[in-house]
């Protein structure tokens, strides 16, 4: 192949990426939809309204086949009002994976819990359910499973662990909106789903975030946490006492939280427009993605992140799509300068994910409540802070993989090119030693 034997475009060879991407990676897709939506809110003066809202939540749960959704402002409160709806509070601990975002995890300081991290399995790099279970303790209140970067965390055995311990499971679906787990929606698996839909997501709505769930335990926990103007209603709407914890009885219809978490109804209003369209979007993301991989089968050093084809799983709307690297087939080329050259052909990529979490000195050192001692074990009778080795999965993230096109049409000559880019630098990795 005539591709194959041309210089590296690092080493001054032409470019592997030539044809103009125009709007391949725009997103969110605005259109007039969305603009007239917002309009309307906007006339009516319903900013800070929950018409909207309550609409796009019924939208939300008739697609996931839930009973309730809760709009809020933010992922990082939907996660924060899912934790306390989960029953967590002072003194107890979540584990919760260390590769992920923030907000997977730290917002359960504010509640005076603390966080036991687990490592991640090195072909999807979600939480290892091997890795849950001894973690587990009388104080463990909820497992958080992250689909991360769209890949579905394997929540089967997630789910037993769960059960056989009576803890609950939160899915940050933050990554992964309306990806699959063996056939079923993300985010419906759990005890509760929780995510955001900020706009740079793959559901890409402005700021907002979204609690799903079929508990109504939980669902009312989380009304009473940070949703004011709902606290009165939801109770007695049912006609019966969901709320068994004396406490939360005796307050029942006070805003228990002292959290606003009501979502921007801009927000909803985009977010509906967003939902009519986002499952043939994704179907495109799909066939895009899938390709650009299919396209790499085989090329050392490079796999795909992506569950195997017929397991009924799949990858949502691909955000922060990553490629996983094993260097020792390209001779320990550390994944840096991989991607240096493969970003010389014209493709965007860069190393690594999010960071380990359980090396962060906010998780180790931070004294964030003035309790004179890390945030981390204010609240804990041992020291569970977890040092350098003991997650090396996460730990091995920085340099096992890197960013990929997220390319959101499906246009064969650019994908095609674009994957060229990454094969070339695979193939001719001894130029680069
Ligand atoms: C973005 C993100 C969040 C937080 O959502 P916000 O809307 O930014 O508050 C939570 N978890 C994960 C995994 C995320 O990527």
């Amino acid at each position: 192949m005539a591709e194959k034997s041309s210089p590296l475009a690092i080493k001054g060879g032409p470019k592997a990426v030539q044809t103009p991407v125009g709007d391949i990676f725009t997103w969110p897709i605005i259109t007039e939809e969305d603009e007239q939506a917002c309009l309307e809110v906007l006339r009516a003066g319903k900013m800070s309204g929950t018409d909207v809202t309550k609409q796009f939540e019924q939208d939300f749960a008739a697609w996931h086949g839930t009973q309730y959704a809760l709009g809020h402002s933010s992922g990082t409160a939907a996660l924060l009002g899912a934790m306390w709806a989960c029953g967590v509070g002072h003194g107890d601990e979540i584990i919760c994976p260390s590769l992920t975002y923030w907000a997977s995890g730290l917002p359960a300081f504010s509640l005076g819990a603390t966080i036991i991290f687990a490592d991640v399995e090195p072909h999807s790099i979600c939480i290892d359910p091997k890795d849950i279970e001894h973690r587990i303790t009388e104080r463990t209140k909820a497992i958080v499973a992250v689909h991360y970067a769209g890949y579905p965390a394997d929540m089967d055995p997630i789910m037993a662990i769960a059960e056989k311990h009576g803890v609950k499971v939160i899915e940050d679906v933050s990554h992964a909106h309306g990806g699959l787990y063996k056939g079923r929606l993300v985010g419906t698996i759990g005890h509760v789903g929780a995510m955001s839909v900020m706009s740079g997501k793959s559901l890409a709505v402005g700021e907002g975030g979204m609690v799903i769930t079929n508990d109504r335990h939980i669902y009312e926990r989380a009304v009473a946490f940070g949703h004011y103007e709902r606290t009165a209603a939801t109770e007695w709407a049912t006609g019966k006492k969901v709320l068994t914890e004396p406490e939360l009885v005796k307050f029942a219809g006070l805003p228990q939280g002292g959290y606003k978490f009501r979502m921007h109804q801009l927000s909803s209003a985009v977010g509906r427009v967003q939902l009519r369209h986002y499952r043939e979007r994704t179907v495109e993301i799909q066939k895009g993605m899938n390709y650009f991989w299919d396209l790499l089968e085989g090329v050392p050093g490079i796999r795909a992140h992506r569950p195997p084809k017929g397991s009924g799983s799949t990858m949502g709307g691909w955000y922060s799509a990553r490629g996983l690297y094993r260097a020792e087939e390209l001779g320990g080329l550390p994944v840096r300068q991989f991607c240096e050259a493969v970003r010389a052909e014209g493709a965007s990529t860069g190393p690594g994910a999010n960071s380990p979490l359980h090396l962060h000195p906010l998780f180790n050192e931070a004294d964030i409540y003035g309790h004179g001692k890390p945030t981390r074990i204010a609240n804990t009778t041992r020291d569970v802070r977890q040092p350098k080795g003991s997650l090396p999965v996460a730990e091995s993230i920085p340099t096992s993989c890197y960013g990929i096109p997220w390319f959101k049409h499906y246009r064969p000559q650019i994908i095609e090119e674009h994957a060229l880019a990454f094969r070339k630098v695979a193939e001719n990795y001894k130029e680069l030693l």
